[in-house]
């Protein structure tokens, strides 16, 4: 750029340089504190995991991965294998799971959480043990933030004609791979970020978002929590724009915004983000529990369509190359979320 400066009055050089120093100084604001993330570590997410991983929790054998089922406990056992295999820790002393116990009361499910659920039980409800699924990459310095997306789906309903298993490729075994793999590229980077980073798998979010509202309402470390990023179908697109993805933010934290746009310039993605900064991120997904809890929120979402809550909502109808170009994306937003001083 300054290389064509030679001939410029000096009062359009005067007001170059304040413009450059200006740029200059919002890039710094965007990423104070901020340590790169490597390129290996970027990398290392690729599509062909996105594949064996949503290929595996969607197939008919786990039987739509209900709450607290055989299915959905092979699901958490797979999930547990994965990231055992990665290094990534528990973040829990007791280990990867954080059980809990839900059962139904009329139409609607409760945890221990809300109530003493044992007379409830006695009747002879529906009742449960649902597992969370918890790791961490250990900060440096203080403070957490939370990258989360629902594992569990909505089992069998024998009642359907023809297919009765709801597979739950796009909701939400998509966002399962994507924290999956967020969680071991930053392993494999070999980084150690500033805050402690939280990888959560929730249990029962299709019976009301039972388990990250237990994660909330038992967390100890709830006031150092700085971001929670939610991943809840990001597999699809609507066909008029498949390129479609809903970034979600706190309208709060307008360098959530910042981030994304400086990366779409540097990055070629396949996805066009639509941006979305919010006052309300309650209702719908995982964020609400922590958006209730005033902790800033980021959510990648790339909405419905006609197999959403059906059993045709099947692996391979995901779309692999815009999934793991958003789990990239959302890569280098985590590594931000961990290591930028202030937001
Ligand atoms: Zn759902």
């Amino acid at each position: 750029m300054l290389i064509f400066t030679e001939n410029i009055p000096d009062m359009k050089k005067t007001n170059l340089f304040f413009v450059s120093a200006l740029l200059c100084m919002f890039f710094c604001a965007v990423e104070a504190g901020a340590q790169k993330f490597p390129k290996k570590g970027y990398e290392s997410i690729t599509e062909e995991r996105s594949r064996n991983i949503i290929g595996f929790l969607a197939s008919d054998l786990l039987q739509g991965r209900d709450a607290g089922a055989p299915g959905g406990k092979i699901a958490a056992e797979y999930i547990v294998s994965l990231l055992r295999e990665w290094g990534v820790e528990p973040f829990l002393e007791s280990g990867y799971y954080q059980n809990f116990a839900a059962a139904k009361n009329g139409n609607n499910w409760i945890t221990e959480a809300d109530f003493d659920l044992s007379g409830l039980i006695e009747t002879g409800c529906d009742n449960r043990i649902m597992s969370n699924i918890l790791a961490a990459i250990p900060g440096t310095g203080e403070g957490y933030v939370v990258v989360g997306a629902h594992y569990d789906h909505l089992g069998v309903d024998p009642s359907l004609e023809g297919d009765t298993c709801y597979n739950g490729a796009d909701d939400n075994a998509s966002g399962v791979s994507a924290v999956l793999q967020i969680a071991r590229a930053i392993k494999m980077s070999g980084k150690k970020p500033r805050r402690t980073i939280i990888f959560a798998l929730w249990d029962g979010e299709e019976k009301w978002l039972l388990g990250s509202r237990f994660f909330v309402k038992k967390c100890t470390v709830l006031p150092e929590i700085s971001a929670y990023m939610n991943f809840d179908m990001i597999g699809r697109g609507p066909a008029e724009r498949p390129e479609h993805l809903s970034y979600i933010y706190s309208a709060g934290n307008p360098l959530f915004g910042e981030w994304m746009k400086s990366d779409v310039k540097k990055h070629d993605f396949s996805f066009v983000p639509f941006y979305n900064a919010s006052d309300n991120l309650i209702g719908g997904s995982d964020n609400t529990p922590f958006a209730q809890k005033n902790i800033p929120i980021v959510w990648y979402h790339t909405e419905g369509h006609p197999d959403y809550h059906r059993p045709s909502d099947s692996a391979e109808k995901i779309n692999y190359g815009k999934l793991t170009d958003i789990a990239r994306a959302a890569c280098l937003c985590v590594w931000r979320l961990a290591t930028v001083k202030k937001y």
